[in-house]
């Protein structure tokens, strides 16, 4: 009749997840031993205390795979999640990972009333790279490129590619001038730091566009169409540059 108890550890851990699961399984059928042994106790101890250990192991059995269960799957969702958000060349964050970090950044930008910036950036004359030594050559650029870059920004900013040689940069807590010396520093970084392949050396250069919350837009498609303007003016302009608000009109007019 209390064959039930043994249904807890799964109902559970499919409702409540491991950490709750856990916790709910093992009260829920504490309780339920608690009551059995309550009314269905004899004047035989031995008797009672067998019946009890037999459903309270049966139902330590059932928790024991619920728990592994839930443990493995949850395992795989991360590990699904992470390969879904995340390049396979340069092991960087992708589109997908941006949208999802630029609304909570949005949303903290907007309770706390603090700035939050994106800078588009593109790697110049990539295509001579690819053409002249080969993709392979091509692939490692790429790398060096996010390694460069990685190494200057701080653990809050995301540094995302967003395909081909195109990246974002979003910099929560940065207005754009700020967001525009950081830039600033990404791309002389990236010229002073060369690439040498097979005794050829590998001069990068980049052209980034600066967009800021709340005055090119509120959405993410309103900041990147904005960035993404300025970098075309960047490279309009003779590529290897920065361009903020400021500066577009000028040069774009
Ligand atoms: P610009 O200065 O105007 O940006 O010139 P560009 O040559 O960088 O720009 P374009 O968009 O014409 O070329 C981008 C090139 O990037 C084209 C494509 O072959 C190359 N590319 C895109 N993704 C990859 C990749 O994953 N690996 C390699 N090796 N090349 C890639
Ligand atoms: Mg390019
Ligand atoms: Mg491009």
């Amino acid at each position: 009749m209390f064959a039930w108890i043994q249904t807890i550890p799964i109902i559970c851990y499919l409702l409540l997840g491991l950490r709750l699961g856990m916790y709910g399984s093992i009260v829920f059928v504490g309780v339920g031993l608690f009551v059995f042994s309550q009314r269905f106790s004899s004047d035989e101890l031995l008797q009672n205390v067998e019946i009890i250990a037999n459903l309270g192991l049966a139902s330590l059995a059932v928790m024991i795979f619920a728990h592994i269960y839930e443990r493995s799957r949850l395992l795989n969702e991360q590990r699904l999640t992470e390969q879904a958000t995340t390049g396979s060349l340069t092991s960087q964050p992708n589109r997908l990972k941006l949208a999802e970090v630029f609304e909570r950044e949005r949303a903290h930008a907007l309770r706390n009333g603090t700035p939050l910036s994106l800078v588009f950036v593109d790697i110049d004359h990539f295509k001579q790279i690819n053409d002249r030594f080969g993709h392979e050559v091509g692939d490692r650029a790429l790398v060096h490129f996010a390694k460069v870059l990685a190494q200057r920004l701080r653990v809050n900013d995301l540094f995302c590619r967003l395909g081909g040689e195109e990246f974002a940069v979003l910099l929560p807590g940065s207005k754009a001038a700020q967001a525009r010396e950081i830039a600033e520093s990404l791309r002389e970084r990236l010229v002073a730091q060369s690439l040498t392949v097979d005794e050829t050396t590998l001069h990068m250069t980049l052209s980034a566009g600066v967009a800021c919350f709340g005055v090119d837009g509120q959405s993410l498609d309103e900041l990147m169409l904005a960035a993404d303007r300025r970098t075309y003016a960047a490279k309009r302009a003779g590529r290897n540059r920065v361009i903020t608000r400021e500066e577009v009109e000028p040069i774009l007019g």
